[in-house]
C-alpha cells in the first residue's frame, strides 16, 4: 500500500499557510489490510479510517459515480485497483485535488498548483455538477482566498450557472448549507460567499430574502468583529422578523443567531436614536433587549449596531452600567410584594441614568 497526503493540507502548505487538518489517502489496499495495522474504521460501509496513534484520517483511495439525486445518490469504488489520479479525480477544485507522496513529491495531475499561482478557483471536471455543495464549497473558499487575489475561474462559474438553471441547488440539504454558511461567515470576507451565490444565481435560490442585501456592510462587519453571530446579523438587519425566520428555520440556524439577528433588526433604531430619549425610554431599551440578564449578548448588539451605523457604542454601555449600579441590595426590600420590588428597583434605575444624563449635560457646557 502507499500512503499520500492529499487535499487541504498539500494547498495550505503550498500557499505558505497553516496546516489545521491532515487528511491521508490510501491506494492499494483493503479495508481487511487497514484493520490489521490497527486503524480504526469510520462509519460502518464508509472505507475512511482513524490511525491508531494520530487519529488522522486515511482514506482508501475511491472514485464516485453519481447514480440518482441527492446525497444517496453516490455510489463509490473503494478496491484495491482504485489509483491516486482517479481519486483525485473526484474531488472538486483543482487546488484541493493534489497529492504529497511520502518523499515529499507532489502529485498534480489537475495543474492545481498552476491555479494556486493563478489565483483560480476552478473545477477539477465535469463531474463538479453531480455536487451542489460544490457551490457552497467553491463560494466558501471565496470567502477565505479572496484576500489573497482568489477569483473564480470563467468557466467554473459558468458550470455552477447551470447547476442553478438545472435545478441541481434545489436538491442541498438544510444542515449542509447552514455548515457551509456557519464556516464562510468565520472566513476573512464572509461577503465574498454571497457574492458568489448571486453571481451563480444560487443565492435567489437559497437566500430570496437576500436579494436586495448591501454585503458592505458585512464587509465592513468582518473587517470589525471576528464574531460570526454578530456578522450574522449584520447581514439580516435590514428584513423584516419574519424573513429572518424564515432563513433560520428554513436552514434550522441555531437559536443563538437568530436571536441576536431578531434583536439587532427590531431594535436598530433605538441604537441610533438613544441620545435623544429620556431616562424612561433608555431603560426600556435595556429592558426590550434582555440587557440586564444577557450581558454578552447586549455587548454583540451594541457592536453590530455600532457596525452597521458606525455610530459609538460608549453611550448606551454607559447607560446600562449607570442602571446596573442599581442592584436589590441598595433596596431596603421589608414587606415589598414581588412586583412591586421590581417598580421600585426600576424607578432607582431610572433615577441613576438621569443622574448620568445630567452629568453628560454638565460636562458638555
Ligand atoms: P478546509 O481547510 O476547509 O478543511 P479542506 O479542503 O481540507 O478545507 P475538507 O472538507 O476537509 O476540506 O475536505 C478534504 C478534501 O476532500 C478537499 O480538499 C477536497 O479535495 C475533497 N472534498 C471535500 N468535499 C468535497 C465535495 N463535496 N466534492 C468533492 N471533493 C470534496
Amino acid at each position: 500500500m502507499k500512503i499520500y497526503l492529499v487535499g487541504g493540507a498539500v494547498r495550505d502548505k503550498l500557499l505558505g499557510r497553516p496546516v489545521k487538518e491532515k487528511d491521508f489517502v490510501v491506494v492499494g489496499a483493503t479495508p481487511a489490510d487497514m484493520l490489521k495495522k490497527g486503524f480504526r474504521q469510520v462509519g460502518k460501509d464508509f472505507p475512511v479510517f482513524l490511525h491508531p496513534e494520530t487519529n488522522e484520517e486515511y482514506a482508501l483511495a475511491r472514485m464516485e459515480r453519481k447514480v440518482g439525486r441527492g446525497y444517496t445518490g453516490f455510489e463509490f469504488d473503494a478496491s484495491p485497483s482504485v489509483t491516486l489520479e482517479e481519486d483525485l479525480l473526484r474531488r472538486d477544485l483543482t487546488i484541493n485535488a493534489m497529492a504529497e507522496s511520502a518523499e515529499g513529491a507532489l502529485i498534480d495531475p489537475f495543474h492545481g498548483q498552476a491555479d494556486l499561482k493563478k489565483k483560480l478557483l476552478r473545477h477539477v471536471s465535469p463531474a463538479f455538477i453531480e455536487d451542489p455543495v460544490r457551490i457552497l464549497r467553491l463560494a466558501r473558499f471565496a470567502a477565505r482566498f479572496s484576500a489573497l487575489g482568489f477569483t473564480v475561474a470563467p468557466e467554473t462559474m459558468q458550470l455552477m450557472q447551470e447547476m442553478v438553471t438545472s435545478g441541481e441547488v434545489d436538491a442541498l440539504v438544510a444542515e449542509r448549507v447552514w455548515k457551509e454558511l456557519e464556516r464562510a461567515l468565520q472566513e476573512e470576507h464572509p461577503e465574498k460567499f454571497f457574492e458568489v451565490l448571486e453571481a451563480c444565481g444560487a443565492l435567489s435560490v437559497l437566500f430570496p430574502q437576500l436579494k436586495n442585501t448591501n454585503i458592505v456592510e458585512l464587509k465592513k462587519a468582518a473587517e470589525q468583529f471576528q464574531d460570526d453571530e454578530l456578522r450574522f446579523s449584520v447581514l439580516l438587519h435590514h428584513l423584516t422578523a419574519a424573513q429572518i425566520k424564515e432563513i433560520t428555520e428554513r436552514y434550522r440556524v441555531p437559536a443563538s443567531y437568530r436571536d441576536l439577528a431578531l434583536l439587532v433588526s427590531e431594535h436598530l433604531d433605538k441604537y441610533t436614536h438613544a441620545k435623544d430619549f429620556s431616562a424612561e425610554q433608555l431603560l426600556n431599551v435595556l429592558l426590550v433587549t434582555d440587557a440586564f440578564r444577557r450581558g454578552a449578548r447586549f455587548e454583540k448588539f451594541l457592536n453590530a449596531c455600532l457596525s452597521i451605523t458606525g455610530q459609538p457604542k460608549a453611550f448606551l454601555d454607559a447607560v446600562l452600567a449607570a442602571a446596573s449600579a442599581v442592584t436589590t441590595k441598595d433596596l431596603s426590600l421589608e414587606n415589598l410584594p414581588g412586583n412591586e420590588i421590581g417598580k421600585l428597583l426600576n424607578s432607582k434605575r431610572i433615577d441613576s441614568i438621569n443622574n448620568f444624563l445630567s452629568n453628560i449635560n454638565l460636562s458638555n457646557k
